[in-house]
Order: structure tokens, then sequence, then C-alpha cells
């Protein structure tokens, strides 16, 4: 591989992070993917860095802290002043860009504003507007899903609802719902999860 391909490599991978809207997600698919290719290792700062790097965005998707913020900030600086190559620099220089949209102290309390984040979102169903198909349990491979089929010479049936223990965040059930009854929120705001 030439070094030009290499720095070719760099940029897709950069173009394809800047299609997520979540500055947490987008640095954590560069760094994941920039470990798994051109990164080579040779340098302290840029290899054990992306390695950390990858650790603290992994926590800022769920339960970070404001010490994952700083230390993200101090593995970019010095991944910016002391890698050996350009791409070890544009990559500390990235999430440096990504840190200074000030989203990562959102995370930090529980809130991922472009609900991107698996484990600060939740999936749940608006009763009012649910017509009882069963279509969202029927494509729900992990059971998270409970209700009855409603039927018009029966009453009392049980209501549709995710259980959210279960439930991985997929978003299958919300690409069938005829009704749009199924909304993404931030898992923060959400009332108490049934289990
Ligand atoms: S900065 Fe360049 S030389 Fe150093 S590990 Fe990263 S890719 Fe390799
Ligand atoms: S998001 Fe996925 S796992 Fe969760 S309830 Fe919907 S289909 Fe099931
Ligand atoms: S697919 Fe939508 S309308 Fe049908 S049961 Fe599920 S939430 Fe209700």
């Amino acid at each position: 591989m030439t070094e030009q391909t290499k720095e070719m490599k760099v940029d897709d991978i950069k173009t394809a992070a800047e299609e997520k809207t979540c500055p947490v997600q987008k640095a954590l698919y560069f760094v994941t993917e920039f470990l798994a290719g051109p990164m080579c290792g040779r340098c302290f700062p840029c290899a054990m860095g992306s390695y950390e790097a990858r650790i603290r965005l992994e926590n800022l998707s769920g339960e970070g802290t404001k010490g994952d913020v700083l230390a993200l900030r101090r593995i970019a600086e010095d991944m910016v002043e002391a890698s050996f190559c350009k791409k070890g620099k544009d990559t500390g220089k990235f999430i440096l860009d990504w840190i200074a949209s000030g989203v990562f102290n959102e995370h930090v309390e529980g809130n991922c504003p472009d609900l991107q984040c698996a484990k600060l979102i939740e999936y749940r169903i608006t009763p009012k507007k649910c017509i009882m198909c069963g279509e969202c349990k029927r494509v729900c491979k992990f059971i998270a899903i409970h209700g009855e089929i409603g039927k018009s010479y029966k009453g009392g049936y049980l209501p549709y609802e995710i259980r959210q223990r279960r439930c991985t965040r997929c978003g299958e059930c919300i690409k069938v719902c005829p009704e749009g009854a199924i909304v993404l929120t931030a898992a923060k705001a959400a009332e108490p999860v049934p289990a």
C-alpha cells in the first residue's frame, strides 16, 4: 500500500464518520476503523492513544464521566504533538474538534441529543396511537415486546409495551409500525422502565 493510499483511507474513514450526527459516535467510529486499518503501531502516542481513546469513547456512549472527557483531550493533544506521522496527528485533531462540540459533556450527564448512543436512548410505544396490530412484536427478535393483538369482540387485552431490559435498541420495530406509535426518546427523560 502506498503512503498516498493510506492517507486516502483515513479520509474515507473520516467521511464515513461524519455521516453520523452524534460527535461521540463519530469519534468512536473513526477511532475503531483507524485501529482496524491505517494505524501501524510504530509510535506510542498514536498506538496507545488510539486504544485508550476507544475505551474512553465506549464509556461516553453509556456511563461516561468527566474523567473520560479529560483523558480524551489529553490523549488527542499528545497525538497531535508527538505522533510520528500525519495520520496520528490528524486523528488527534479530529478528536479535539469533536470534543469542541460540547456534546461530550452532555453525554456525561446522560444525554445523547442526537439519540444515537444506544445506552442513552429508549424505544417506547405511545398507547394512544397503538392500534394493537402486533407487527412490532412479530419483528422483535429479542422478545422485548409484549402485548396482544386487539380483537373487536374482546375487551381487557394486554397493551403493547417494550421491556427495556430486553431491548437491544436495534430499531426494527419502529420501521414496521403502521401508525408511527413507536418513538425514540432519551432514556433519562423516560419514566421508570417496565421489567
Ligand atoms: S502516528 Fe503514524 S506512525 Fe505513529 S502509529 Fe500512527 S499511523 Fe503509525
Ligand atoms: S428496538 Fe429492537 S429489540 Fe428493542 S423492542 Fe424494538 S425490535 Fe425489539
Ligand atoms: S406495530 Fe405499532 S400499532 Fe402495531 S402493535 Fe406495535 S406499536 Fe402498536
